[in-house]
Order: C-alpha cells, then sequence, then structure tokens
C-alpha cells in the first residue's frame, strides 16, 4: 500500500520572495557567490560564522565585513524573514515563539532551560496531517512543508534568546509537523545543526526526531548514518486504540513501525524512545499498562510517558495522579525502562500547536510580548 503523506501543494504565496535566504546557503554556495563578486572566498567563513555563532540579527550587524559587502550581502539574500507575532515566558524559564512566514503561515517552537540544558522544540510543516485527535496541531490539517531556511530560522531566533555565555545543548523535532513526510529538508537543517564549524556544533546524538512512525522514512533516515534519536510516538499498546488516537495508524499499523524501529536501532546503536501520551479514561488503564509491557519487552528502548496537556476545546483530560502512578508502577514492575516526563511550560501554550490556534482569530496588529505572571 502507498502511503500519500506528502502535504498538498502551497497555497498562492500572497508575499512572494524575492531574495534567496542566507540560511539556504552552504559554505559552498557563499564562496563561489563572493569569489564571483571580486570578493575573498574565505569571507564566506565568517559571514556564515556571524549567523550560526556569532549571532548577527541583520547583515549590518558583520562589523568587520567591508560596508560596501555588508551591502551587497543585503541586496542578495533574506536574513530573517519571519516576524516574531508573540513571545511567551513561563516561570519555569520557558519561552515560546509564534512566528509568522511570509506567506502568513504561523509556526510555534520553544526554548526549555533545565539545569545546564538549553533545548529547542522546532517545528517541520505548518499545521500537521497526521490527525492526532488530541493535538492542536493537526486539528486543521497541513498547509505545507517548512523549508531549511525556515527550520533553521526557528533555532536561530531561539538561539538568540539565549545570554551569550549559553549555547543551545538539544534539539527535539517534536513542535509542529510531522517530520518524517518532510525528511529532506528536516535533515538538510540538521546538517547544519550538527555542523561545529559553519552550524550549530550541536551533536547528533542531542538531536530526537519525533514521529508518528513512517516506516520507509524511518529507513531512510538510518541511511544518513548520523546517529540522531528516533522517538516514536505510540500512544497506545494495539491497533485498535492507536488507530483510534493516531488516526493515521489506520493505513500503517504498529508493527511494521516497530519492526522499522528495530532496523534503526540496528542501523545506528542508538537506543529507541516511544512517547505515549496519558489520556484519560482512554489509554491509562492497567490493562494498556500490562499490554505495552509486553510490547516493548525485550527492545532496547524507553518509554516516555507524558500527561496529556489539555487543549482548549478539545474534551480529553490529563488523568488523576492516582493513575499516572498505577500506570508507571505496573511499567515498572514489568521490567520497562520508563522515564515520566515533567510538563515544562505548564502556564503557558506549550504543547504542540496549542498558541497558534489560541491566536488563529486574531489579527495580527505587530510583535508583542506576553509575559504570563505566577
Ligand atoms: N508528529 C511528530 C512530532 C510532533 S508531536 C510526532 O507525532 O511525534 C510531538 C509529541 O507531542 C508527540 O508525541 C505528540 O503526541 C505530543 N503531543 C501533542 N499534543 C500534546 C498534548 N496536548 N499533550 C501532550 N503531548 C502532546
Amino acid at each position: 500500500m502507498t502511503l500519500e503523506l506528502t502535504p498538498p501543494p502551497s497555497k498562492p504565496i500572497s508575499n512572494p520572495i524575492e531574495k534567496p535566504s542566507i540560511l539556504e546557503q552552504s559554505l559552498d554556495a557563499m564562496s563561489i557567490w563572493l569569489s564571483g563578486r571580486g570578493h575573498p572566498r574565505y569571507r564566506a567563513k565568517q559571514i556564515l560564522a556571524w549567523v550560526y555563532h556569532r549571532r548577527a540579527a541583520s547583515f549590518a550587524d558583520m562589523t568587520d565585513l567591508p560596508k560596501a559587502l555588508r551591502l551587497e550581502l543585503e541586496e542578495a539574500f533574506d536574513f530573517f524573514r519571519s516576524t516574531t507575532v508573540e513571545t511567551q515566558d513561563s516561570e519555569d524559564g520557558t519561552q515560546k515563539l509564534l512566528l509568522q512566514l511570509h506567506d502568513g503561515g504561523r509556526i510555534e517552537c520553544v526554548l526549555l532551560r533545565d539545569g545546564p540544558r538549553r533545548s529547542i522544540c522546532v517545528s517541520s510543516q505548518v499545521g500537521c496531517a497526521m490527525g492526532c485527535v488530541f493535538c492542536a496541531s493537526g486539528l486543521d490539517g497541513v498547509d505545507r512543508n517548512l523549508t531549511r531556511a525556515e527550520i533553521l530560522e526557528q533555532m536561530l531566533k531561539l538561539q538568540r534568546l539565549l545570554p551569550p555565555d549559553e549555547r543551545l545543548s538539544h534539539i527535539v523535532m517534536m513542535g509542529m509537523g510531522e517530520p518524517l513526510a518532510n525528511l529532506p529538508r528536516v535533515l538538510d537543517a540538521l546538517a547544519v545543526a550538527k555542523d561545529p564549524e559553519i552550524g550549530l556544533g550541536i551533536s547528533p546524538r542531542r538531536i530526537t526526531i519525533s514521529t508518528v512512525g513512517i516506516p520507509a522514512s524511518i529507513d531512510k533516515l538510518a541511511e544518513d548514518r548520523s546517529p540522531y534519536h528516533l522517538a516514536i510516538s505510540l500512544h497506545a499498546p494495539n491497533d485498535l486504540l492507536r488507530s483510534q488516537l493516531v488516526p493515521v495508524n489506520k493505513k500503517i499499523g504498529i508493527e511494521p513501525i516497530l519492526a522499522a524501529a528495530d532496523r534503526y536501532f540496528q542501523a545506528t546503536g542508538r537506543r529507541l524512545t516511544f512517547e505515549y501520551v496519558l489520556l484519560k479514561d482512554l489509554n491509562d488503564s492497567p490493562e494498556c499498562a500490562r499490554e505495552l509491557v509486553q510490547l516493548l519487552r525485550g527492545r532496547t528502548a524507553m518509554l516516555n510517558v507524558i500527561p496529556y496537556n489539555p487543549v482548549p476545546g478539545l474534551p480529553y483530560e490529563t488523568p488523576s495522579p492516582d493513575a499516572i502512578y498505577e500506570f508507571r508502577r505496573t511499567l515498572v514492575d514489568g521490567g520497562i525502562n520508563v522515564m515520566f516526563r515533567q510538563r515544562k511550560g505548564n502556564d503557558i501554550q506549550a504543547a504542540c500547536g496549542q498558541l497558534r490556534r489560541l491566536r488563529q482569530n486574531e489579527p495580527f496588529a505587530g510583535p508583542s510580548l506576553v509575559t504570563l505572571e505566577p
């Protein structure tokens, strides 16, 4: 069976792009561009260092370049293209950005502070086609894939929220969208994210790609030979329940996903993570926990249980602390390596797609900073 998971062609772009983005340029491409205009090729490294290391916000910031070159760069390339519509600051240090893209599409990305970790959660698509019933991102389907530049721009805007002595340490592709449905662009952006010389220098072991589970794309990811951490959003121990919660499962099924995950483990040696959003009275029963033990036993894997983060307007609820405890006990007793993720940014709309949805019907009057008081 062929699986049609690519988004439809983009809607007509209201604000067409005239210039290429600097974030699409490789070191080679920059060197060629420079030498074609009579500039020394070594400037390419200098320019990209300003973009990825020295946190410039514009070409004008690149003060050790000749002024004429700065002007030429400005004429030839776009720097950041999105507008930050809103910044939400949580008490626990989590910050979320709502970005408006050049064509009006909106995406979210998040910076999380956890001890020494500075993790970012990044979107891969505008909307999502997977249709997980409890998730805000997919309620209106998918508009389009993000480009390499749009994925990198999220990383760079979040990086610029950090003080100069702090660096991004982890990336999770867990924002809006299904990263494996946009794999070429995601891999292009991550190649820059992991590049220590002209990129962000984040080890691929600290980069997580979270997926609903598309077997053929998991195999392609394994071919990339970068030891990215793979997280599979399982959410149910059997196909009957999973197909209700994750409708795309009807076309795939748990077994082929687990088989692809096992191949990924064999190819990369990376321990897998399975994610399980715990929804009251739907997938939180002791029976579900026992079935999960059967399903995952024997795999070198970690189960990440995430209590549901309620989405306004959706009927799903977070289980009680007692139910969560019971669920956990059954898994631990069954020998499963289980982690209960602490929720971050609870006081802001930090779950996937929530902020975009909240602001959907409000006109955008310009950037604003919303600081939420405790
Ligand atoms: N499409 C990918 C990545 C984006 S979703 C995937 O399915 O993995 C990232 C994770 O957030 C998924 O495990 C998803 O199920 C979870 N998630 C989405 N909405 C949530 C919510 N309201 N509360 C808790 N977790 C949620």
